[in-house]
């Protein structure tokens, strides 16, 4: 951490991004680096690879935020005029599509803070824990590294967005004791926690929550010996109940909350190919399931992968990929 520390006495190009699609983690623990660093009279930028839902532009600093779809020119230049850049909430540049290809030619020094597991190599500097619940713990503990003072109310709204959504509302065996008494600082230095939840939660659409009770009520079905749960999205479905971005955002958490199910599966058709969504309890690996079958990854019991076949296809493979997992789901 030292080079780090050194690299930021002096004035650096900045530049800060996080995975494609981003989520509250990935762009709260941006938003809270951003916000610190020009503290400091740095020169930052955000550049995210995509845009993201509304329930997430809250947050200070989000007005500044570059997405490189819609403005690559300006990303690439921002890119090569910087010297540091930091890599947020992903382990692989691969995660950050067309983007990752413009960092990886950089020449700036590399920082990486994340929480999933096995990082690929492409960085210079690592601040990297897999038991942290969010990135955002990781740039708080940062912070509390360099100067725990300039942690202002704006920092920490960020924060606690990171480590909110992360944890799914402090609900999940990531939820240490330490994020609690992490949360209750950044309550102390001016987090109003029911407004924030009120913000990022109870903004729903009609329609979204109209593709919940759909999804919920016609395509919720039961496999794997009832062990698994899974959920498929079609673009007509999409279509129908006027899809944005982020409307099937925890969606898959309820099919996991089914009694005896051990492991639950969002599969979404999208323009360009078939995304899953994977979450578990206990000891069967999402991660490993992810990186075997459908070219993923993420955390034990969170991650995600894509297949570029035909929903038909995709659905045969995935539902072969369960049938030969199915002692590990019997447990
Ligand atoms: P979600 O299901 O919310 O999209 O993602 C859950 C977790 O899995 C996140 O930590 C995310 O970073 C990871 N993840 C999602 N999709 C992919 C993917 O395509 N590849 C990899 N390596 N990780 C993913
Ligand atoms: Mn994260």
């Amino acid at each position: 951490m030292k080079k780090l520390f050194d690299l930021l006495s002096v004035k650096q190009n900045v530049v800060i991004t996080t995975h494609a699609n981003p989520d509250g983690d990935a762009i709260g623990s941006s938003l809270a680096l951003y916000n610190f660093l020009i503290k400091y009279d740095h020169n930052v930028n955000v550049i995210v690879p995509n845009s993201y839902p509304d329930f997430l532009t809250w947050m200070k600093g989000n007005d500044d935020v570059v997405i490189y779809s819609n403005e690559k020119e300006k990303a690439r230049s921002l890119v090569n005029h910087s010297s540091i850049i930091f890599c947020l909430d992903f382990n692989n540049l691969s995660r950050i599509n067309e983007l990752g290809e413009l960092i990886n030619l950089s020449k700036s020094v590399k920082v990486l803070i994340d929480h999933h597991l096995d990082p690929v190599k492409f960085y210079d500097i690592a601040y990297h824990n897999s038991n942290a619940s969010a990135t955002a713990e990781l740039i708080y503990e940062l912070i509390e590294m360099i100067n725990i003072d300039f942690l202002d109310k704006d920092i920490a709204e960020c924060l606690y967005t990171g480590i909110l959504t992360d944890t799914g509302s402090f609900k999940f065996p990531s939820t240490s004791s330490k994020v609690h008494r992490i949360v209750a600082d950044l309550i102390d230095r001016g987090v109003n926690s029911s407004n924030v939840n009120g913000l990022i939660y109870d903004t729903n659409s009609l329609n979204r929550l109209k593709l919940i009770g759909f999804s919920l009520s016609k395509k919720l079905k039961l496999i794997g010996n009832n062990k698994a749960a899974f959920i498929v999205l079609t673009k007509d479905d999409l279509l129908k109940f006027k899809f944005e971005k982020g409307d099937t955002e925890g969606l898959v958490n309820y099919a996991l909350s089914i009694m005896g199910v051990n492991m639950a599966t969002l599969i979404v058709e999208t323009r360009e190919k078939i995304k899953f969504s994977f979450r578990s309890i206990g000891n069967f690996s999402v991660n490993d399931f992810a990186k075997q079958n459908f070219n993923g990854g993420g955390h034990k019991n969170a991650a995600g992968g894509s297949l570029e076949d035909k929903l038909s296809v995709a659905l045969k493979k995935f539902l072969i990929a369960i049938s030969k997992n199915e002692k590990l789901l019997n447990y």
